[in-house]
This record gives structure tokens, C-alpha cells and sequence, in this order.
């Protein structure tokens, strides 16, 4: 009985047996921090305790590897825009495998699927949900009359944010200001492909559409940012419905830094690579699983204290030597289980292994326990220390 909890309805909810995840993926115009690792390796533990429960799982991750940040980032360094983002791209592969996080099953860049976006894009414009204007497309926000059920927000409350997150308010070409790209003409000397309005490039939340419709027909559960969740998560849903029926909408809370969100634009930027040189792989994922998926945290070095002394703790179960004291252990596999079960307890889930690694003296027979630790382990993407 496995339950998340769904922000759309928001109850927790059984998850479907086989179980197609969809997790937004990179814009690569950057570097990888801890806000990346926080996200990434949720959606790691996640996919791996399906699979431990015999799962038939598909995980697709995308790279939003087309983007006005990416075209300005490559103007500002010289590089061309898909050497910037393949690069990019590559190290931060590296740094998740680095972090211990198993590579998703499809890992899709927009720019392979414009022929699937220019589709649903087309059947827009036919069926009158979406208007052309001057070379660019828009999605006609007034035509969706369930805009807005995902993030519960009213009208009034919508523009400010999209506005934050890369909606421009004052495009002459729109009907509503909150209407939202789907194709765009692109300048003469940026990246563009050949469409029925101009040669241009699509917008950021038709890419995610195309490319969730294409590999998984229909999205059981969809992950991503909390940040997502509006404009980026409900215009997707706005473009192709029938992707999202039934969805369990899934998302990581914020990692916060020196009293605010991490991010680019504040420049509070803990990097990945800097971690993971004075912390191991495992105390940066017990740093991240301390906290509830749904919960905003703050980073600190002493958090990093604390992730690094439960890491020891954890891993000073497997040079013990088992005795012949019976030494039932039910009791915390059953919490350690009813913890994940329950929309991912993964913090309570910890302190259960740190009690039984306690609970492991000498004289009892801990071959079992041990053995638990193990599963354990790898359900959360750990290393013993070898
Ligand atoms: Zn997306």
C-alpha cells in the first residue's frame, strides 16, 4: 500500500502498479548544486523503492536543452548554444553519478523531439486553443477552463508569478498577458527550426508535453521543483490534457541557503563538486532524505555534522560480528517500510536504521539485520563503506 501524496487532489494516493515517471529535467546553462542533488537524488530513492517492491517502472528525465537563458548564456561566453548545453549536460550527468543517482531509463533533450511539439502545436491551432501571431504561437489561457487546478491559484495571483519565471507580460503579439508561448520567431543569428509560422524555436512548456506524450502516453506520476508547479507544470497540463488524466503530481520542496531560496539569479549557489570534496556522496544524500520531500530546508554545515555522524553510525554495523542472542528485528523493518510507504517518510525512515544499528550489540545474532541494512541501503541509494 504505497501512497503519495497528490498535489492536485491533494490526498495521498496509491500509486499504480506499473508506474511511468516523468521528472523535468536541466536547463543546462549551468553548473550542478545542491538545489539539482536535493531534487535528483528524491526522485532516485523514489524510483529505486519501486523497483525494490517489483515495480514495473519507466523513469524519463528530460534536458531542456533549447531555451532563452541557454541562447543568452552562449552569447555571453562566445560558445555555441549546443556545445554550452551538451557540455553542461555531460557534467552534470557526472556529478549525479557521482552523488549515486541511477540514470533514468530515457534521458530526452527537447531539441531531438521539434517534429512531436510542431504536432500538438498544429492540433492547438486547429482546434482554436491556441492563435499564431507574427511567427509566434500562444496558448490561449481563456480556452482551458480548468487553468489553475493544479496550483489552486485565481487569476489575479498567476501573472506576478509567471512573470518571475519567464512570461512576458507586455509581448504585443498576445491576446492576455498570461497567455504563454508555444513557438517563437527566432533572431536571425539564433537557433531555429523550420515550422508552419516561422523558423523559430518552441516555448519551455510544450517540450515537456511532447516529450512525456511521446515516451509515456499518459504520466502516472510527474515530478519536478516545487517552482514548477506554476506556470511550467499547469500549462502542461493546459496543452495536452489526456497526458496528465490520473497523474500524481509529485514535488520537491526548495533547499534554502543563508535565508533564501537557492538559485541562480540570488547567487547563493552550493555546488555539488565543492560538497562532495569535504563530504561523501552518502552524507550529502543523508543531508537531503533528513528531510521530508515536501519540506523546504536549510542548508548548513552543521547539517552536513549531522548527515556525517548518522553515515558513521549507519555504517558501523558491518564489521560487527554476530553472536547467538535471538534478535528479532520485525519491528523496524515494519517502520522502516510503513515510513516509505507513507508518502516517503524518508527522515523517520533514517532515524529506524540508526535505532536498529544501535540496537546491534554485541552477543545477538545480526546476520538478518545486517542483511535488512543492506536492502536498506540500497533503496536509498547508499554505499557501505568499504
Ligand atoms: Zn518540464
Amino acid at each position: 500500500m504505497f501512497r503519495l501524496y497528490n498535489i492536485m487532489t491533494q490526498k495521498k494516493e496509491l500509486v499504480p502498479k506499473k508506474t511511468g515517471i516523468y521528472v523535468c529535467g536541466i536547463t543546462p546553462y549551468d553548473v550542478a548544486h545542491l538545489g539539482h542533488a536535493s531534487l535528483y537524488v528524491f526522485y532516485d530513492v523514489l524510483i529505486r523503492y519501486l523497483r525494490y517492491m517489483g515495480r514495473r517502472t519507466l523513469y524519463v528525465q528530460n534536458v531542456t536543452d533549447i531555451d532563452d537563458d541557454i541562447l543568452k548564456k552562449a552569447k555571453i561566453s562566445g560558445k555555441n548554444w549546443r556545445r554550452l548545453g551538451d557540455e553542461n549536460t555531460r557534467y552534470f550527468l557526472t556529478q549525479m553519478d557521482r552523488i549515486g543517482n541511477e540514470r533514468p531509463d530515457i534521458y530526452c533533450r527537447a531539441t531531438d523531439h521539434i517534429p512531436e511539439m510542431i504536432e500538438i502545436i498544429r492540433s492547438l491551432v486547429k482546434k482554436g486553443k491556441a492563435y499564431e501571431s507574427n511567427g509566434n504561437v500562444y496558448f490561449s489561457v481563456s480556452k482551458f477552463k480548468k487553468f489553475g487546478t493544479l496550483s489552486k491559484l485565481k487569476k489575479n495571483e498567476m501573472l506576478p508569478i509567471a512573470n518571475e519565471r519567464g512570461n512576458n507580460p507586455d509581448d504585443e503579439n498576445k491576446k492576455d498577458p498570461l497567455d504563454f508561448v508555444l513557438w517563437q520567431r527566432s533572431g536571425e543569428d539564433e537557433a531555429s527550426w523550420d515550422s508552419p509560422w516561422s523558423k523559430g524555436r518552441p516555448g519551455w512548456h510544450i517540450e515537456c508535453t511532447a516529450m512525456a506524450r511521446k515516451y509515456m502516453k499518459k504520466a502516472d506520476i510527474h515530478g519536478g521543483g516545487s517552482d514548477l508547479i506554476f506556470p511550467h507544470h499547469e500549462c502542461e497540463i493546459a496543452q495536452d490534457p489526456s497526458v496528465y488524466r490520473g497523474t500524481i503530481w509529485v514535488h520537491k520542496a526548495m533547499v534554502y541557503y543563508q535565508g533564501k531560496k537557492m538559485s541562480k539569479s540570488l547567487g547563493n549557489l552550493v555546488m555539488a563538486e565543492n560538497l562532495l570534496k569535504s563530504h561523501t556522496a552518502n552524507a550529502v544524500r543523508i543531508a537531503i532524505l533528513m528531510h521530508h520531500y515536501r519540506e523546504e530546508w536549510q542548508f548548513s554545515e552543521s547539517e552536513m555534522h549531522k548527515a556525517t555522524r548518522l553515515d558513521k553510525k549507519l555504517n558501523s554495523v558491518w564489521d560487527m560480528q554476530s553472536g547467538t542472542a535471538p534478535f528479532d528485528i520485525s519491528s523496524y523493518e515494519e517502520d522502516f517500510f510503513a515510513f516509505l510507504n507513507d508518502d516517503m517518510q524518508t527522515g523517520p525512515a533514517l532515524e529506524t536504521l540508526v535505532r536498529l544499528s544501535e540496537a546491534m550489540t554485541p552477543g545477538k545474532y545480526i546476520s538478518s539485520a545486517k542483511a535488512f541494512m543492506t536492502r536498506a541501503f540500497s533503496i536509498l541509494g547508499l554505499r557501505p563503506e568499504w
